[in-house]
């Protein structure tokens, strides 16, 4: 638990399930007000802010689409309008679509690239924008991915957007380092969420996805609400410009795991 954190006030995107509902419930037991977005899932996201509630923090339910201006700025609006203020956003949305590269269409890179990559950056600019406005030292964290660093076939779109939230995140780390507005990313490797639940469900995929993690294992959403805690905190203050990843050591090359090479 992180002290500091209690009444502070956060919007966390795609929060309905998986990792944003995970950060949402830690962001509750941290006595958090949090902004809980939605796309598509309110009941997902209701679930989520009753978590948040039961925790001791206050939560309310926001639709919106982080592809859009007009989405984001309904999320800042409902932390205002809701809780007065606005500390720290998490822009958490993502999708991905498989496909070989030369058959993908041009609508599925666009609607990847446009949630993963232009909405971290239409969450961020909102989020700055109130921050300078306001003179307050906010954080940001965006969720990238192992695949900010790591190539993968057949996800072209969601690897390149991934490595654009990277440069993105380092950026405007260093662009607004001066104002005391900290912004970092986290990398989770395989994480046990509901965009992996067809994967996972054959057994196959689901130990060869293992075989690729040095620690033998999934991760749980609630591994990676542990590092968004942390880099909200002031127990992080020093630390901006970054990438946590969170992977069991899957960005440590596992194939020489044992020695080979
Ligand atoms: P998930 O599919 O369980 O959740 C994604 C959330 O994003 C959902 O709530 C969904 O409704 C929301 N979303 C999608 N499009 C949206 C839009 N246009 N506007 C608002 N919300 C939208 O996936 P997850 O595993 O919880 O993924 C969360 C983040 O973590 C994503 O950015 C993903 O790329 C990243 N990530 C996940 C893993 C993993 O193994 N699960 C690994 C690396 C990175």
């Amino acid at each position: 638990m992180y002290t500091d954190l209690e009444r502070k006030v956060a919007v966390i995107t795609g929060g309905s399930k998986g990792i944003g509902n995970a950060i949402a419930t830690r962001f509750g037991q941290e006595k958090m007000a949090v902004v809980v977005n939605y796309n598509s899932d309110p009941v997902g996201a209701q679930k989520a802010a009753d978590q948040v509630i039961a925790n001791g923090g206050k939560a309310v339910i926001v639709q919106a689409n982080v592809s859009t201006e007009e989405g984001n700025q309904a999320l800042l609006q409902a932390a205002l309008d809701n809780f007065g203020d606005l500390d720290v956003w998490v822009n958490n949305a993502g999708m991905e679509i498989k496909s070989a590269t030369h058959e993908l269409s041009l609508d599925a890179w666009n609607k990847v690239v446009s949630i993963d990559q232009t909405g971290v950056f239409l969450g961020s600019k909102t989020a700055l924008a109130y921050f300078k406005a306001h003179n307050k030292k906010g954080n940001i964290i965006n969720m990238s991915s192992v695949h900010e660093r790591i190539p993968w076939p057949t996800f072209a779109s969601y690897a390149a957007a991934k490595g654009g939230v990277k440069l993105f995140t380092q950026t405007i780390a260093m662009e607004y380092a001066k104002d005391g507005i900290r912004v970092n990313a986290i990398g989770p490797g395989a994480i046990n969420t509901p965009i992996n639940a067809k994967k996972f469900a054959d057994k196959a995929q689901y130990d060869q996805t293992v075989s690729m993690v040095p620690m033998n294992r999934i991760g749980t959403p609630e591994e990676v609400a542990a590092g968004a805690a942390w880099l909200a905190s002031d127990e992080s203050s020093y630390v901006t410009g970054i990438t946590l990843f969170i992977d069991g050591g899957m960005t440590l090359y596992p194939a020489f795991k044992d020695g080979q090479g």
